[in-house]
């Protein structure tokens, strides 16, 4: 006989998404007040009232009392660039500037030994401490950080879609692959990383200013082979990107046209910024199923623009939402939603703390096509958590003495959240040790 599996019960304010909050509303939601979430062998058996549920436990199970605390699917960023840890917060330049004066610095650093391995440690540290548990990851161009990436996140047993970034010019020398090694060590790493465990692959030409056309179609060549990886890069996110990437492919109708030329615009592609777009290429978004992924701290920062998500609606497009660390000014996604308010109240749109944090949980995992494993409570669904302390700054909690409900306290968490509204955080159902 073997042993019954291990039951692990959080009791707590469970909330979660089953539908989006812009097309169903309030039924787009589940909150128990005093829920119980039940675990098993890391996986979601049910999520329901502790009143019921608790009664039907074996003496065995490991019950967490979380109360009176939130209880969440942990979240998910759907861009971000683990290299640029060290870079964030780098003072007074736009795109290609910051580009050249900072990042492609910092990026070379990881051809050292040791360093790649220094950097993910610390990049899923903060992820974690943040709440977040799932992320689409850049990689640096050396083949031995995506491998430095997924040997770190496949100890922590985190569900991460990463890949080497593809660049062949427009780069210092040592952050250049060619064509082929691009292809050649993709394709390695796809064979090494793809579906081991919990980790996932994702093609990654940096975008086509650092790709030759030769480079993209080997990209193209590796997105027809490998259907399963995701593939994602850079789209409109600069005026002056735009036009150096038009000149570079003059023969293409547009920015996304370039993309999509080489086979680079499908289901499975997230597409960073999206922020200067045309008519025709929302079209092609919708017409190939391709995900615009929203960046929107670091659409501030590096003085993008403002991504209209209206208008992404509007013309079918799927949306994604991410920090952009390094471009990006914060780790946390709740961060992140708060400033993805203002970037919609300034074109007179808005976004409430539902279709906020559905965005980062559900929303981002069903623009993964990620829906099946993660991103809510369904049964089945690999148990990753987050516990939130909404109350847990003095101005939150004294904040809170005035909300009179739910929609009310969640819109206070993401306005003014953080990480250090993060109590808790479970990857498949185990406690992560908080790093502070
Ligand atoms: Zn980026």
């Amino acid at each position: 006989m073997t042993a019954p599996a291990a039951l692990r019960a959080l009791r707590g304010r469970l909330l979660w998404f089953v539908d989006d909050p812009w097309a169903v509303g309030a039924a787009a939601h589940r909150f128990i007040e005093d829920g119980l979430l039940l675990i098993e062998n890391g996986l979601v058996r049910a999520a329901g009232e502790a009143k019921s549920l608790l009664p039907t436990l074996p003496a065995t199970a490991e019950i967490v009392d979380h109360r009176p605390h939130l209880i969440m699917p942990g979240f998910i960023d759907a861009h971000i660039h683990m290299p640029q840890t060290q870079v964030v917060a780098s003072y007074g330049a736009q795109l290609m500037d910051w580009l050249n004066r900072y990042t492609f610095v910092e990026e070379q650093k990881l051809g050292e030994q040791g360093h790649a391995e220094k950097l993910s440690a610390f990049f899923l540290d903060e992820l974690v401490a943040n709440g977040t548990t799932t992320a689409a990851v850049y990689c640096s161009v050396h083949p031995q950080s995506a491998d430095a990436f997924f040997t770190e996140s496949q100890r922590r047993n985190t569900r991460m879609i990463a890949g080497k970034v593809m660049m062949d010019r427009n780069a210092p020398d040592a952050l250049r692959d060619t064509a082929e090694s691009g292809y050649r060590d993709s394709k390695a790493l796809i064979a090494r990383w793809h579906g081991k465990g919990r980790q996932l692959y994702a093609i990654t030409p940096r975008f086509a200013i650092t790709s030759t056309p030769e480079q993209l179609a080997a990209a193209g060549r590796l997105a027809a082979e490998h259907p399963g990886c995701h593939v994602q890069t850079h789209i409109d996110e600069n005026r002056a990107e735009i036009a150096f990437a038009r000149e570079l492919y003059p023969e293409a109708a547009d920015y996304a046209d370039i993309y999509r030329r080489f086979g680079l615009l499908g289901p499975r592609s997230l597409m960073g910024h999206c922020i200067h777009m045309t008519h025709n290429e929302w079209q092609a978004f919708a017409e190939t199923g391709a995900v615009a992924v929203f960046c929107p701290t670091s659409n501030f920062f590096l003085g993008s623009g403002l991504f209209d998500w209206a208008h992404a609606r509007q013309s079918g497009v799927r949306v994604a939402v991410a920090t952009d660390i390094g471009g990006g000014t914060s780790y946390s996604m709740l961060r992140t939603m708060a400033e993805a308010y203002k970037v919609l109240q300034l074109q007179g749109q808005s976004l409430s703390a539902y279709a906020a944090l559905h965005a980062i949980t559900l929303g981002n995992a069903k623009a993964l096509g990620l829906d099946h494993l993660i991103g809510s409570f369904e049964p089945g669904r690999e148990a990753d958590v987050v516990v939130l302390d909404t109350g847990a700054t003095r101005a939150m909690a004294h904040r809170l003495e005035t909300v009179r409900d739910l929609a009310e306290e969640l819109f206070v968490l993401v306005t003014l959240g953080d990480d250090r509204n993060v109590l808790a955080t479970y990857v498949m159902g185990a406690r992560v040790v908080l790093p502070r």
